[in-house]
């Protein structure tokens, strides 16, 4: 077993934490897809308002890649079909019905497995609608259908604040894991990362000892970019695939029962989650399902996918086809009476003016700017935490005098996208969206 200690980062500690208990939510009456959170394709539509669809039923595929299709997590009616501007396809709603009826797919054990053909296993995730949970860095798009990847990172957990603990998904899986993380291998000759952070890694049970390497260090030590910027020794690697352990249970689940799998757990956190702690539900549930009647009085703003690398989410949608976890944070912006005078003993920032500097407990987060964006001050904040040594103000004003052939050669394409930068500086300059952008521009130049 290797380990990883990755000094850069930063230990954000927030109040809202959700218990490590698991909650069955019951069946909700709608789920959706929304094929605009889903980057890089171009979704192509292939059912319509009033069709009758079953639990695997096709819903939409790439149009540049048609192996790529997005299955219906639930059966019953299509209700809505909603478009964002410039008729982006927004969401695709189903109301439930009470049977489940599911499409069949077909299914192999474990000797199966051992037998079978390459190709055709990739065959049978395309068809069954989880392949697009395999992605590839760096751009972190869906992983191509027709290449053997250098290696499948899989990293146990997450060290941004309020994701779901591998423990808990974990718990009486870990044989469909073991298959999971065999059905990976299979895809990659052999050639899996298995990564856990120190600190789960006592609490893990016993079956996931197939772990390859421990990584120390504070958010984002455990990404998998970053596991793989410690870790590579060729240009080949670059392109390494990676997948969440949620989802090695979902992929190992379909080939296992040949049905399209459901379930999601969802951890619910932050100060204004009514009742913060881990739930079961499903694929494409409504957030006001999830987080249960969320506390209308303050007024808060909810985040789906991490509060580093999330985004802002309607209160009436749904949850995105990769998310876990879903925050309520206040809205803050309230005026402190005698702010200017206050050491900011209970203020977070990364900033040592703050008296928070010395103090160790979780504190209040709201999404107050606290300001608006200022010229970069040079205070070198942002490139002390990048986990992959870029030096983000650098890199980011290259990037936006289009001097993309520079923020190449400074670590463009190293960026995992943590968020960390921008949530450290003080101008209030949002590097990461600035990167993303930046990266995201250049695949689609390079993919023609
Ligand atoms: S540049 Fe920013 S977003 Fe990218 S890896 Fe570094 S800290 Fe994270
Ligand atoms: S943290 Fe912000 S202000 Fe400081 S160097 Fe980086 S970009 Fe500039």
């Amino acid at each position: 077993m290797i380990s990883l200690n990755v000094k850069k980062g930063y230990r954000l500690k927030i109040t809202g934490e959700p218990p490590k208990e698991l909650v069955e939510l019951p069946k909700p009456s709608h789920v959706a897809l929304l094929p605009e959170k889903i980057p890089f394709i171009k979704p192509r539509l292939k059912v319509r308002v009033g069709d009758h669809v079953e639990t695997g039923s096709e819903i939409f595929e790439d149009k540049r890649n048609t192996r790529l299709k997005f299955l219906s997590p639930g059966s019953g009616q299509i209700t809505e079909i909603n478009f964002g501007p410039r008729r982006v396809i927004k969401e695709v709603v189903i109301k439930l019905d009470n049977k489940e009826s599911y499409v069949p797919f077909e299914h192999i054990n474990k000797d199966g497995l051992q037998n079978i053909d390459r190709n055709d296993l990739v065959k049978m995730l395309s068809k069954g609608g989880l392949w697009p949970l395999l992605r590839a860095l760096p751009y972190q798009d869906i992983a191509p259908t027709d290449k053997v990847p250098p290696q499948i990172i899989v990293s146990l957990g997450s060290s941004e604040p309020f994701q779901v603990s591998p423990e808990i998904y974990l718990d009486g899986n870990t044989d469909l894991f073991a298959f999971g993380i065999s059905v990976l291998e299979k895809l990659s000759n052999n050639n899996v990362i298995i990564a856990a952070n120190a600190e789960d890694k006592s609490r893990l049970p016993d079956q996931s000892g197939r772990i390859t390497h421990i990584i120390k260090g504070d958010y984002p030590a455990d990404n998998p970019g970053v596991i793989l910027y410690k870790t590579k020794t060729s240009a080949a690697q670059n392109n390494s695939w990676f997948i969440n352990t949620q989802d090695v249970l979902l992929i190992a689940g379909l080939l296992k029962e040949g049905a399209y799998p459901t379930g999601r757990i969802v951890a619910v956190g932050g100060e204004l989650a009514p009742h913060p702690g881990y739930v079961k539900t499903r694929i494409g549930a409504p957030v006001s399902h999830i987080t249960q009647n969320e506390n209308n009085k303050i007024k808060s703003r909810c985040v789906a996918g991490g509060i580093m690398t999330g985004y802002s989410i309607d209160k009436k949608s749904f949850l995105g086809f990769y998310e876990t976890s879903v925050l309520i944070l206040p809205e803050g912006g309230k005026r402190e009476l005698f702010g200017f005078i206050q050491p900011g003993f209970n203020k977070q920032s990364y900033s040592r003016t703050f008296l928070s500097s010395i103090n160790r407990s979780h504190l209040n987060m709201n999404c107050n700017m606290n300001g608006e964006e200022r010229a970069c001050v040079a205070c070198g904040s942002c490139a002390e935490v990048c986990p992959v040594d870029i030096i983000p103000s650098l890199t980011f004003k290259c990037t936006l005098a289009d001097e993309i052939e520079e923020s190449l050669s400074h670590g463009l394409l190293d960026c995992v996208e943590c968020g960390l930068c921008t949530y450290v500086c003080p101008s209030k300059i949002e590097i990461c969206t600035i990167l993303q952008n930046a990266k995201r521009s250049y695949y689609k130049e390079m993919s023609g």
